[in-house]
């Protein structure tokens, strides 16, 4: 067997510890007689994995009491239409901070569903290479909650900041964060935010589950003519078990979070492993004449580097011999082009160097 180092920018690279632990529970999850794949949701065993899961959550993250953690599916996406049904039910509209892909397509959403949606700050103008300063950001007076995108994955542009939403007369108005290719990257303060919500694909686990943390007091906001499994107050009702959730998926996020806190040491230890990561590739492309990443320093993403290579006749060759170094899934987005390495909690500090070793090598032989 070869594990090869992966950069997928999701579904991502998963932990070898966590991967090797499934294997050994697959079978016979603890003595149980059945995989976890096979136990219903509502058993003793699975509702006590579940309930470990959200725990080493809380704690990973210092989750407050005040706010509920929602363990869904439906992707980072049907989120997008999510937040506009559980908050926009008192009126108002939604504002966006427009920095990427994601926040537009969250933005296009909330438009197909309810109408205007206000941009609050955008950084189109300037290529979306760096992110709106505080001060650029205007909501609209009837501002109900204000979206952005905490780390753009195609773009590879992160805030740097957490921003305040507050509109003309002072009132302050839920943040709301797609966190989908940044949470868990390190400490966080969750109390800045009404809701935040990420896609499992990228550091949490397996595709299929969306993690939703939400403050209780926004549970009331709701749209009447919500579809009923989209409700933030119901799946907290029922623990995320209106329906049949997604169990391996959410067992496995599980084990993400022990892996995490055991093996990792928490996410300030894991903060530390990837500033050291994404500086050591950044220094390799900023010193190099062949590799260019066009985002500002203070807002480069620690978790999405996209590169391009000088003359773009040599991508192919790049892509074909990185595949044969065993570094797989280095080609940037579909709509962008060029490199991308994602480098996720799961990718080692071995993988980001085996990476610059080889892009220097390639530079050396072909650039
Ligand atoms: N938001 C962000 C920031 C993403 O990176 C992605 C997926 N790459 C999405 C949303 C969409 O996620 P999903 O495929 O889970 O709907």
């Amino acid at each position: 067997m070869t594990r090869h180092y992966n950069f997928c920018a999701g579904p991502a690279a998963l932990p070898e510890a966590v991967l090797a632990r499934a294997r050994d529970e697959l079978l016979d999850y603890r003595g149980h007689g059945l995989s976890v794949m096979e136990m219903s949701h509502r058993s003793p065993e699975y509702v006590a994995i579940a309930e470990q899961a959200e725990r080493d959550l809380r704690e990973l993250l210092a989750i407050p009491d005040n706010y509920r953690v929602l363990f869904t599916q439906g992707g980072a996406t049907l989120q997008f239409a999510a937040v506009p049904y559980n908050l926009l039910g008192l009126g108002g509209r939604a504002n966006f901070l427009h920095t990427g892909i994601w926040g537009k397509k969250a933005m296009a959403e909330a438009r197909h569903l309810f109408g205007d949606a206000p941009v609050a700050a955008s950084s189109e103008a300037g290529g979306h290479a760096a992110v709106p300063r505080q001060a650029d950001i205007a909501l609209t007076e009837d501002a109900a909650y204000l979206h952005y995108t905490a780390n753009e994955t195609i773009g590879g542009l992160e805030f740097d900041y957490i921003p305040e939403a507050v509109r003309p007369d002072g009132r302050e108005v839920p943040l709301v964060c797609d966190m989908s290719s940044s949470i868990l990257a390190g400490p966080l303060d969750v109390s800045r935010f009404g809701v935040i919500y990420a896609g499992a694909q990228k550091n949490i686990g397996p595709a299929g589950l969306v993690v939703v943390i939400v403050r209780e007091d926004l549970l009331d906001r709701a749209r009447a003519d919500m579809p009923s499994l989209l409700g933030y107050r119901t799946l907290a009702e029922a623990a995320s078990m209106v329906n049949t959730p997604a169990t391996y998926s959410w067992y496995l996020a599980g084990l993400v979070f022990q892996w995490l806190k055991a093996d990792i040491g928490g996410l300030a230890a894991m903060d530390a492993i990837n500033s050291r990561k994404a500086e050591r590739l950044y220094a390799a492309i900023d010193g190099s004449e062949l590799y260019s990443n066009p985002i500002a320093r203070r807002n480069r993403s620690r978790m999405n580097i996209p590169f391009v290579l000088a003359d773009d006749r040599l991508d192919k060759p790049f892509l074909e011999e990185a595949t044969a170094a065993g570094l797989l899934n280095l080609k940037g987005h579909r709509s962008v082009g060029g490199m991308r390495a994602s480098l996720y909690n799961a990718v080692p500090e071995a993988a980001v160097e085996a990476l610059i070793d080889f892009m220097a090598d390639f530079e050396q032989r072909r650039g």
